[in-house]
């Protein structure tokens, strides 16, 4: 049986999450071997866990935000200055 890339999505959050049959793991891990979409989408995905992971665990203090706030304020206002729509090329 070949696993397809479609088959492959469906057991990715099993596949983190350690979830799967050791015959599909098995499938799985070698469509991943070679095949570059999957590993891409597998490493993305595992990416988005850790951040979310993350966000659970860390708890910002609350004048934290307000202050990157500002910041990141400060830093866009001084990207744009001059007229925004002067990009050049389309047409
Ligand atoms: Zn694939």
């Amino acid at each position: 049986m070949v696993l397809e890339c479609k088959h492959v999505w469906e057991h990715i959050s099993g596949y983190l999450d350690g979830n799967l049959d050791a015959a599909v793991l098995e499938e799985v891990q070698k469509h991943l071997e070679h095949c570059e979409i999957c590993s891409a989408i597998l490493d993305s995905t595992r990416n988005i866990l850790i951040l979310t992971a993350d966000e659970r665990v860390f708890e910002l203090p609350l004048g934290f935000s307000e202050r990157l706030h500002a910041r990141l304020e400060t830093e866009m206002r001084g990207f744009t200055y001059g007229p925004s729509g002067s990009e050049e090329g389309d047409t």
